[in-house]
């Protein structure tokens, strides 16, 4: 008997056989056929033609974690390599609220005012956990989004910080191929991001607030050391004397540190992003950076130094997820801080056990 409710014994008792449910997977979605990846080739002749669709897919492969994904990514990369490096890099930091978006969208009109393309990139150290991430955003960036000469990709969002930098890294350089000649790279101003962030751009400007009286203690003085400009936002209606009192008070911060390494002393601005005042004079401020470590050759300098950075970072980087990927090692792993919990072993023979594992098995050689 399908349902032994219905027997004769359960008096008033009565189960109907259900309904069938229609599959959750659409029957007929297979039929639908995915589009094959184009060749290396393919994606960079549309990259170098500027086609957005081909550059998309490409920033997809880059955040793809399949090997075959980032083996086609490489290749890619590889040789949009020549035709990159001719932009402004700059990034953009803020805390939560700051008005990042809302500034983004203001500055890149007045930057797409006078020509060429923008791409607005971003880090966001926090889209791993939430899993959708914040920052880069279309609904953010209103008239941006629907520019055409405007590409606004979000973080990428899987994997460690390195990870996702470096990826982020990786789309510089195909945007640059695809004729982007401004790129703006957003973070959160709230951890480590910036760093990375730093690591990557010609010219890191740091958006503030005014108005709490401890403007300088929220932020990390690590940060303010960073930036390359420091600029007051919502200068404007009532927020005015109050911004203008966070500028002479970031001015005489600033004066305390040592100076930076190429020569360009960081200028300290307030704007209104919403009410778009002060926008040309922050991007004024931009120019003059760029003339300035231009002629002093910092700006090459510069440059080379993060390419060789972001070669060790790529290394330290695949090496940890070569590690702990491995399930040989996760297992050895687990074992070795069981030892150490137990306090059947110290902590760096524990460590050391698992290295020459590591080591033993990929090189031949141990510590
Ligand atoms: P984000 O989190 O840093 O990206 O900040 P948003 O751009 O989303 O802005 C946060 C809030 O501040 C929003 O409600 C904006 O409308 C507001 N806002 C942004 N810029 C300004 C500005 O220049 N003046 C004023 N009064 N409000 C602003």
């Amino acid at each position: 008997m399908q349902h032994p409710e219905n027997d004769d014994k359960y008096i008033g008792l009565t189960v109907n056989s259900g309904v069938s449910q229609p599959p959750s997977v659409n029957p007929y979605i297979s039929r639908q056929r995915r589009k094959p990846i184009p060749t290396a080739g393919e994606m960079v002749e549309g990259i170098l033609r500027g086609d957005v669709t081909m550059l998309s897919r490409a920033v997809t492969l880059v955040e793809s974690l399949s090997p075959s994904h980032q083996a086609l990514a490489q290749e890619v990369i590889e040789k949009c390599l020549p035709h990159s490096g001719r932009s402004r890099r700059i990034g953009i930091t803020g805390v939560p609220g700051a008005g990042k978006s809302t500034s983004i969208d203001a500055f890149g009109l007045h930057v797409l005012k006078s020509g060429g393309k923008l791409a607005v990139l971003a880090i966001d150290p926090s889209s791993e956990r939430t899993k959708g991430s914040i920052l880069g955003d279309k609904t953010r960036m209103e008239r941006l989004a629907v520019h055409p000469s405007a590409f606004i990709r979000p973080s990428p969002s899987a994997g460690s910080l390195g990870g996702v930098a470096r990826k982020t890294r990786e789309t510089i350089v195909l945007c640059e191929a695809a004729g982007y000649d401004n790129i703006f790279v957003e973070t959160v101003g709230v951890g480590q991001s910036e760093t990375a962030v730093h690591s990557m751009v010609d010219f890191f400007l740091l958006i503030q607030l005014a108005g709490t009286g401890d403007e300088l203690q929220g932020i990390k003085r690590g940060i303010m050391e960073m930036a390359d400009g420091i600029v007051i936002n919502k200068a404007d209606g009532d927020n005015l004397d109050r911004a203008r009192l966070a500028q002479a008070q970031f001015r005489s911060a600033l004066m305390l540190f040592p100076p930076a390494e190429s020569g360009w002393k960081p200028e300290v601005l307030t704007y209104s992003g919403y009410y778009e005042l002060g926008i040309a004079e922050v991007w004024d401020m931009i120019d003059r950076y760029f003339e300035f470590v231009h002629q002093n050759g910092y700006f090459e300098a510069k440059r080379a130094r993060q390419a060789r950075y972001w070669m060790y970072e790529t290394i330290d980087e695949q090496l940890r997820a070569n590690f702990y990927n491995n399930p040989e090692i996760e297992t050895l792993l687990a074992e070795g801080e069981q030892m150490v919990l137990a306090n059947r072993r110290t902590s760096f023979a524990a460590a050391r056990d698992v290295l020459n594992h590591y080591f033993n098995r990929n090189t031949g050689n141990t510590l």
